[in-house]
């Protein structure tokens, strides 16, 4: 174990979140010293993972992208490529790039009260050598997945198969898949991504899911950015746009909320109008579930729907029986003939970047914790985490968050506190899991979550709105939040007589 340095900020992560958490704190507090430990050997997360074709985001890049740096390109849903760039971008020119440290895969970190700090135990994921590091604050930036391991159901016979099977998060550099016949199982925002990317080839696509999403038509260029960006300038062009789309998105959640017959209605009738006529768009494409109960796909230029419409892709609803030699034999009783078959079927949750905590010799169970204003464990001193928005874009949450965390730290400052410690009131709060969402991956991984209770500070806001005046308007001062001082001198001093 090689003891390194000590910092007052470690960030656990390089993807969007961390290095938008970098640029905040370096701003608001330049004397701080911090690094972003990242198990990768690049940053981007979750862009940089990702290569199968077509990846790209569902979000408009106005709202996914950071307040402080304009999204320049004119496509508003844009590829990783694309997304990459402009991460690196922004770590370049605020020299967050610099503070980067990649291969440092976090695996423990332990809180000490009397020394009012964390031991961070960190492994190079290139040589093995096991490091340690110490800091006054954690920001957890690790994202909310597995990246070694994405989910795969059992499927019965897949040993059988004399084709090749893949998953969307271990995607083969070389694959040629032109003039095949590919089978995508899923029906999430992945499925929906690869099955027009990879009909684009000489190539039959099925997507052969269980049951239907919700799936929307969005234009892949925003007219409105891209002349509010002419006329005003990239700065307040970006921010007109942000505006917009922060209501426009809030608007269509809280109508398909309100009013799920409708809305139900209303996307049931664009579909229809983009696919062929007679089309058995109930069968295929209307849900048993009501609009925004889980994440509804965005398809830019209702792709999916044309490759649909072109005849190079196809949709089956039905249940997988087995695996064959030669593809998928269904409940149903038809066969689907395959050359390749991609398992389009999620990711395995993971929180806080699988990294064990304790507090003072005790692990921290996950699962028995509440999240304090969505950004801080209660019981664990001194742990900020990014978990940004599932109904809208991610990293709308995770700047606000970014910004309070930074005002935490300034009060702690004014004040000399060197410790802050979310404390549950009430020991009788039960609550439910944070991600509050039907997906199949959220419902797998809820005891691996923490608790989320009724009203603020502890539910788990999914509103923008609420959340700017949670985390922006209101004071860091909260009872649910305890500050305090260590006696790190006295305690560093009995260490050393002890020593
Ligand atoms: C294919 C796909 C498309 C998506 N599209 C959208 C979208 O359009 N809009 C939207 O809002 N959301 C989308 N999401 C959700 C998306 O993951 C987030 O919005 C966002 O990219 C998450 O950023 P992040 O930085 O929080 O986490 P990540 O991108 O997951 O980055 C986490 C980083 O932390 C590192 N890390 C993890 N654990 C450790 C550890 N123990 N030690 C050191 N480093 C660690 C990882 O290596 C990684 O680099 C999408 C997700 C996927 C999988």
């Amino acid at each position: 174990m090689v003891d390194t340095e000590h910092l007052d900020v470690l960030i656990v992560g390089a993807g969007i979140s961390g290095i938008g958490a970098a640029y905040y704190l370096q701003r608001d507090h330049p004397d701080r010293s911090y690094a972003i430990l990242e198990a990768r050997g690049a940053c981007g997360g979750t862009w940089d993972l990702f290569r199968y074709p077509g990846i790209r985001s569902d979000s408009d890049l106005h709202t996914f992208g950071y307040e402080f740096k304009p999204w320049r390109d004119e496509h508003a849903i844009a590829g990783a490529d694309k997304i990459l760039a402009y991460l690196r971008e922004t770590a370049a020119e605020n020299g967050i790039d610099e503070q980067i440290r990649f291969h440092h895969k976090v695996s423990g970190a332990a809180w000490s009260s009397a020394g009012a700090r964390w031991t961070v135990d960190v492994e190079n994921a290139q040589t093995g050598e096991l490091l340690r590091f110490s800091a006054n604050w954690i920001f957890m930036a690790g994202g909310y997945y597995r990246y070694d391991r994405g989910f795969t159901p059992e499927f019965e016979g897949r040993d059988r198969f004399g084709g090749q099977i893949l998953h969307p998060q271990h995607w083969p550099e070389d694959l040629d898949y032109t003039g095949k016949k590919v089978i995508i199982i899923g029906s999430g925002a992945t499925a929906v991504t690869l099955v027009p990317a990879m009909a684009d080839t000489p190539a039959h696509v099925t997507m052969l899911q269980r049951s239907p999403s919700y799936i929307m038509a969005t234009p892949a260029k925003d007219v409105f950015a891209n002349t509010a960006k002419t006329l005003l300038g990239d700065k307040r062009g970006y921010a007109l746009t942000r505006r917009k789309n922060i209501v426009k998105q809030r608007a269509v959640y809280q109508f398909c909320q309100t009013f799920p017959g409708p809305a139900r209605k209303i996307i049931r009738h664009l579909n229809a109008k983009q696919l062929p006529d007679g089309y058995p768009v109930d069968t295929h494409f209307n849900p048993s579930y009501n609009p925004w109960e889980q994440r509804l796909c965005a398809v830019p230029d209702g792709d999916l729907f044309k490759a649909i419409a072109d005849g190079n892709a196809s949709v089956v609803t039905d249940r997988i029986a087995t695996f064959t030699e030669t593809g998928i034999a269904l409940q149903s009783g038809a066969h689907l003939a395959a050359d390749i078959i991609v398992t389009a079927t999620g990711l395995n949750l993971q929180m806080f970047g699988g990294v064990s905590l304790s507090v003072d010799g005790e692990q921290v169970d996950i699962a028995k914790t509440f999240a304090y204003k969505g950004m801080m464990l209660s019981g664990v001193p001194n742990f900020a985490f990014a978990v940004g928005y599932t109904n809208s874009s991610w990293t709308l949450k995770v700047g606000l968050l970014c910004e309070h965390f930074c005002r935490l730290l300034t009060h702690m400052d004014a004040n000399a506190f060197d410790t802050a410690r979310p404390v549950v009131g009430d020991p009788g709060m039960e609550g439910r899991p944070v991600l509050d969402f039907a997906a199949g991956y959220v419902q797998r991984a809820l005891d691996l979550m923490p608790r989320q209770g009724d009203g603020a500070p502890w539910a788990m806001s999914s509103s923008y709105t609420a959340d700017v005046k949670l985390l922006r308007g209101d004071s860091v001062l909260d009872p649910n939040l305890q500050f305090t001082t260590s006696d790190r001198d006295a305690a560093a001093s009995a260490m050393a007589v002890t020593a």
